[in-house]
């Protein structure tokens, strides 16, 4: 079961439950019979339904200083849950995937009603939650006989299971790889991974099959790669894609985490643009080094970023049309609204697309490891509460820039957004480039001369 969520936001485009789907092809292969309740299957239009979230009747809201966020109750209601557990085989094992620590939430609940629609079946969890905080999964989900922390192998390297889907999705999510060698502050990979800093891949031609198959089966013509760090391993993503270029499949294929700047050169650039990926995500993060070398991250720079940026224009994918995207990264400890503008209007010049971030401290990072006591001791947060859109450092930061508001941090999104949707002849406008009237808007806003221009190769 894919339980449902309870957030303040989702988007239900690439969340298929992946590990899950795997898991169900593993046991498939052990002779079990397998069923499927995913409660987050978006509909043709890619959107899941949602509702309030009550309990005892009282609609869950958080109040952030001067913004208040309602929490929503997204997927499956529990009733039509329950529905579909009544009209099931009555299971021997029931298997729960648990994805964002700050949803654990709906997994405890979905270990109860499974309780109580199964008293006799061994109920396991696993995935992202009980990986990453073991204990408090422990503490919380005393309905279930297995926490299962970490990877189960010997699934790992299963193709997902879409055939558990009356209608196929449209999409499927294809994992290559495991493991970073890197170990950025705010980054669960070390954790969920074991501890290891080694990265392995599974075979090519293996991945290909996969993708041949499902398209085969089932038409899918979209895939997305979430991978740790594919490109460490020298020419693996390269070869998959050669592969799929050599067995004629037209597909598009994307990478909505983004690969490593560092790695992204011109000749894999254009073998992933003549494979089908339509749109490139670079993980910019900050434009400030000192920042960067904070978050462990010497391994990506803006000269990296600049230079990857180059390569994908070689090879086609054109800046300012959201064909390339680049991540900011904000609401960290310590971060400071004007670097996060500086970075914003950077990459907003450099390639037209800004994709927001806000920071979420995940248990099991240095990040999460460094400010549990304020978390935890001074505010008194669970874990539910540390969910970027909820702001979680705010009062921390408002420390230190004691005119800080919740609102700053919503009109900075709202900021990337304008920036995102200004269109002039069909591009994205460009509020860094000569023109006059590009230079009198940066003096209004104090910007000229700090933000630094370059201009991509064309
Ligand atoms: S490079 Fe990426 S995957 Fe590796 S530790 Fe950093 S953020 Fe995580």
């Amino acid at each position: 079961m894919n339980p449902p969520v309870y957030d303040a936001q989702y988007w239900a485009r690439w969340s298929q439950p992946a590990g899950l789907l795997r898991i169900a092809t593993y046991l498939k292969e052990q002779g079990y019979k397998v069923t499927l309740v995913d409660s987050m299957e978006a509909d043709a239009r890619g959107f899941v339904k949602k509702r309030e979230r009550r309990v005892d009747g009282q609609r869950i809201t958080y109040i952030r200083d001067d913004v208040t966020k309602a929490v929503w109750h997204f997927g499956l209601g529990w009733d039509e849950v329950r529905t579909r557990m009544r009209e099931m085989p009555v299971p021997d094992e029931v298997w729960i995937g648990s994805v964002m620590t700050y949803w654990w939430e709906s997994t405890r609940d979905a270990v109860r009603y499974a309780r109580e629609a199964f008293p006799n079946a061994r109920i396991c969890v696993g995935g992202i939650y009980p990986t990453l905080a073991p204990e408090h999964a422990v503490r919380n989900l005393s309905g279930a006989d297995v926490v299962f922390v970490g990877e189960l192998k010997d699934a790992s390297d299963c193709p997902t299971d879409l055939s558990l889907y009356a209608t196929p999705p449209s999409y499927a999510i294809l994992t290559s790889s495991r493991g970073c060698p890197w170990d950025c502050n705010y980054c669960a990979a070390r954790m969920l991974n074991g501890g290891t800093n080694k990265v392995r891949g599974r075979e090519p031609e293996e991945v290909v099959d996969e993708i041949e198959e499902k398209v085969k089966h089932f038409g899918i013509r979209h895939f997305g790669f979430y991978e740790d760090n594919a490109l460490i391993l020298k020419g693996h993503l390269k070869r998959i894609l050669e592969l799929v270029i050599e067995r004629g499949l037209k597909l598009t294929f994307y990478a909505p985490e983004g690969f490593e700047t560092r790695l992204l050169d011109f000749e894999l650039l254009s073998v992933m643009k003549q494979a089908g990926f339509r749109k490139v995500h670079l993980p910019f993060e900050t434009l400030k080094w000192e920042t960067n070398e904070g978050w462990n991250r010497r391994h990506a720079s803006t000269a990296s970023f600049e230079v990857a940026l180059d390569a994908a224009i070689c090879a086609g994918f054109k800046p300012r049309t959201e064909e390339i995207n680049a991540f900011v990264l904000f609401g960290l400890p310590d971060d400071n609204l004007q670097d996060i503008i500086d970075g914003v209007t950077y990459v907003h010049h450099m390639v037209g697309s800004v994709i927001p971030m806000l920071f979420t401290p995940v248990p099991g990072t240095k990040v999460y490891r460094d400010h549990s006591g304020y978390l935890h001791d001074e505010m008194g947060w669970d874990l539910q509460h540390l969910n970027g859109k909820l702001l979680p450092f705010l009062e921390y930061n408002q420390r230190r820039y004691a005119e800080l508001k919740a609102s700053d941090y919503l009109q900075l999104e709202a900021l990337m957004s304008i920036l995102n949707n200004g269109k002039f002849l069909s591009r994205a406008v460009d509020l860094c480039d000569a023109s006059a009237a590009s230079r009198a808007f940066r003096e209004i806003a104090g910007a000229v001369d700090r933000v630094p221009t370059h201009t991509p190769v064309i």
